[in-house]
């Protein structure tokens, strides 16, 4: 298990050493792609560990820590979608997971949390595991649960079992029921800065850790996905067609993405099209440092008004993307009108 990233460690120490305030339920929320599942993760092993270390992580080494890591802990119950259980690898970030190129187990699977899958934690609370030990409940992205769900969740929150922690983690905490919200101690995870999270890149081997940064948006562990990941190679393909719409072919843009995760896709379009919106009216750029030039010259041509309204267009794209009926058809929609667009003077 890895330890957690430099940009939470002052977060853990004042987090773990005020322990006995938290309550049943913690709700930590932050920005996507900033490590929050990692950091769940890595506290629940902690106050799991038999032994843990004076910073009071867990300590890799004793039982605990050894079902843990082979994710097997009697004591340790995760509740994620099962889209996300179709992609889940060892301890990599899982919140922008969306975004790995993946199988097509993950297209069918669903992207929320059931009822039922809250409605197996009773088993989990009263049946089974060392019934005198702390137990604790992970779930993420808590955003995720339906409204059935998220009811049931509720009524356990409201009559909470004894010696359970619930650790809910979400990007979104406004899309959770106040009343969730309300029976939570909630925590907002630290943002890493520039510095720390460029330093960090490179020490994963990115050799441009700025550039990668910006074009994700400021999150350090999509950024490092961009750069090593399954789709840094299509995230490329894509700046590679899209900075130059002349020799865009939409049809084969659509053909090489396909398997990537269509939202995702969808998100690097419209970062493409803020900076060239931006450019043109501020002559800045926020995500596409490496691509000024090509971006001065593109937004000085392109026509602002038929930009913006394919930029909002993408909006309406973005929530399509969840549910294509065929991607490649809608990937090529996609581009052919970003190619259209572009052509517009
Ligand atoms: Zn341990």
């Amino acid at each position: 298990m890895s330890d957690i990233y430099p940009w939470q460690q002052a977060f853990w120490q004042k987090l773990l050493h005020s322990h006995r305030f938290w309550g049943h339920a913690l709700l930590l929320k932050g920005k996507k792609g900033t490590g929050k599942y990692d950091f769940a993760r890595r506290l629940a092993q902690s106050l799991l560990c038999n032994a843990p270390a004076a910073n009071l992580q867990a300590c890799d080494q004793c039982a605990s820590c050894g079902w843990f890591e082979q994710n097997g802990h009697p004591n340790f119950y995760q509740i994620v979608p099962e889209a996300f259980t179709a992609v889940a690898g060892e301890t990599a970030e899982k919140e922008e997971n969306d975004d790995k190129s993946s199988t097509a187990t993950k297209k069918s699977a669903s992207q929320q949390i059931g009822i039922e899958q809250i409605r197996k934690l009773n088993d989990f609370v009263y049946l089974t595991g060392h019934q005198s030990g702390y137990k604790i409940i992970l779930i993420y992205p808590a955003e995720a649960m339906n409204t059935a769900a998220a009811n049931a969740l509720l009524k356990k929150l409201e009559e909470p079992p004894e010696n359970v922690l619930f650790i809910l983690v979400t990007h979104q905490p406004q899309h959770l029921l106040p009343t969730i919200r309300s029976r939570c101690q909630q925590l907002a995870l630290p943002l890493p800065d520039v510095a720390t999270s460029s330093a960090w890149l490179r020490q994963q081997g990115v050799t441009d850790p700025e550039e990668c940064l910006a074009a994700a948006g400021y999150a350090p562990l999509l950024a490092l996905q961009l750069a090593k990941g399954d789709n840094a190679q299509s995230f490329e393909q894509f700046i590679r067609q899209v900075a130059d719409p002349k020799r865009l072919d939409p049809l084969l843009l659509a053909e090489a993405l396909q398997q990537n995760s269509l939202p995702v896709v969808v998100n690097w379009l419209q970062k493409w099209c803020y900076d060239l919106i931006s450019y043109r009216t501020t002559g800045k750029v926020r995500y596409f440092l490496k691509q000024l030039p090509a971006i001065q010259t593109l937004s000085n041509q392109l026509d602002p008004l038929a930009c913006g309204s394919f930029f909002r267009e993408l909006n309406n794209k973005q929530k399509l993307a969840h549910h294509p009926l065929n991607p490649r058809l809608f990937l090529e929609d996609l581009f052919i009108a970003y190619a259209a667009m572009m052509q517009q003077r």
